[in-house]
């Protein structure tokens, strides 16, 4: 559920008009709200009630300062990928004891940076980088806390670029390898051992491959216990799907989601951490554009809108689905349109024969599900400049990252002497 409705014949974000903050922040733009965000991290809590259990918020979905401290009011960690992502949470407020770290190749100084806050647990996913983390913490006088991040090789069956979770994928350590691994690192003078993480993708919806891969860490996790190790913490990753196309897909709740972790890995009494990003986010949000030109083609009519695929690249990239509504309610019958942006690609195209009411310059529409994984993924291609991003709560908002002016980017690039 989200706070984007009709009221009036018109959307709007909460308790205000999506037309009216267009007038003022100009299109396009990225408006977030603050109470289906809260309600999203809300009916996670519930569903783990009970248990010894902390929601770290994957940073990486949407990683506006103003987001990540909506969360962070609440009591949410965060699981970050990079020393960037751990800044941001640690300025937006939240305790180092509440995140991890993940991601395939921290470099020497990003793991500095992390044992000098004092985080929860790095999860670590290669041999190198567990014989480099125990050095870096070691000359620091640090003892690195970590889990494993198990690659327990089952299919997510989601989208390719976002699947990790087999064999073939890039992330973790196989599973018929843990025991082993676990073994090398209890020997390590920089790493306490104290849990088991894995993440097997993105924009699941089926609970059944979480299932599957919960149960083998199950196993994994008595195995270790009888090997000797201590395991405390069982991070369970991310991956939740949600519904973009609400007619089609009807993803499990959060509360399903909840009661099938408990019911496979509850007896072990470890601590559960998740690591939702684009549950929490992805329908707090939409993407606000104007209709720039309706082009007549030659079999199709273009509907040419000021976002682009450098604002919002999941349709050129993923073949994402993103429902697109027009602000204005309309009984006027709908016809096709191919919702596309100005970039110079083919690619930029975010939907085919999709049916709107009629449409004209300068009317606004409404591209939903765009909290997660869009604003983060934005360039600046074709020197277009990034859009603002604003945070709605009840009758307020705010700006919560301005539209850069043209000189902020071009003044990047700088002129070689030689050419002055
Ligand atoms: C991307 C990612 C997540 C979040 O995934 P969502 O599908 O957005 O919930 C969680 N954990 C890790 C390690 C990730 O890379």
């Amino acid at each position: 559920m989200d706070h984007f409705g009709f009221k009036k014949g018109e959307i709007y974000a909460e308790d205000l008009a999506v037309g009216e903050i267009a007038e003022q922040v100009g299109t396009p733009f990225y408006c977030y709200s603050t109470e289906t965000l809260i309600r999203h991290y809300n009916v996670f809590c519930q569903a783990f009630t009970g248990h010894d259990f902390l929601l770290c918020y994957a940073v990486k979905a949407n990683s506006n300062q103003a987001i990540i401290k909506t969360l962070a009011d609440q009591g949410s960690g965060a699981d970050v990928v990079s020393e960037g992502e751990l800044r941001r949470a640690l300025e937006a407020g939240i305790s180092a004891s509440k995140i991890v770290y993940s991601g395939v190749a921290k470099t020497e100084k990003e793991m500095a940076f992390a044992l000098g806050q004092d985080i929860f647990q790095f999860n670590v996913e290669s041999e190198p980088e567990l014989i480099q983390l125990s050095r870096v913490a070691t000359d620091m006088g640090k003892v690195a806390a970590i889990s494993f991040r198990i690659n327990p090789d089952v299919d997510a069956k989601t989208h390719a670029k976002i699947s990790t979770g087999m064999s073939e994928n890039k992330f973790g350590i196989p599973w018929t390898r843990a025991r082993e691994i676990y073994a090398d690192a209890a020997k390590l003078p920089g790493i306490r051992v104290q849990g088991v993480d894995l993440h097997i993708g993105s924009q699941l919806t089926d609970l059944e491959p979480f299932a599957e891969a919960f149960r083998r860490i199950v196993t994994l996790v008595e195995d270790l216990r009888s090997d000797g190790h201590d395991i405390s913490v069982l991070d369970l990753g991310g991956g939740l799907g949600i519904p973009y196309d609400r007619e089609e897909t009807k993803p499990p709740l959060p509360l399903e989601y909840g009661e099938m972790v408990k019911s496979i890995v509850g007896h072990l009494g470890c601590r559960i951490i998740i690591e939702p990003g684009r549950l929490l986010v992805g329908n707090a949000g939409i993407l606000v554009s104007k209709v720039i030109f309706v082009k007549q083609g030659e079999d199709r009519k273009f509907l040419i809108i000021d976002a682009a695929m450098n604002d919002l690249v999941r349709p050129s990239m993923y073949n994402a689905y993103h429902e697109i509504v027009a602000v204005r309610e309309s009984d006027t019958p709908t016809v096709p349109y191919d919702v596309v942006g100005p970039v110079c690609e083919t690619g930029d195209t975010f939907a085919r024969g999709r049916q709107l009411p009629e449409l004209n310059s300068g009317d606004l529409v409404v591209i939903r599900s765009a909290g997660a994984y869009g604003a983060v993924m934005s360039s600046t291609y074709n020197t277009r400049r990034l859009i603002p991003e604003v945070l709605v709560k009840g009758a307020d908002y705010a700006i919560t990252r301005a539209r850069p002016d043209y000189e902020d980017i071009i003044g990047l690039d700088k002129i070689p002497q030689w050419l002055q």
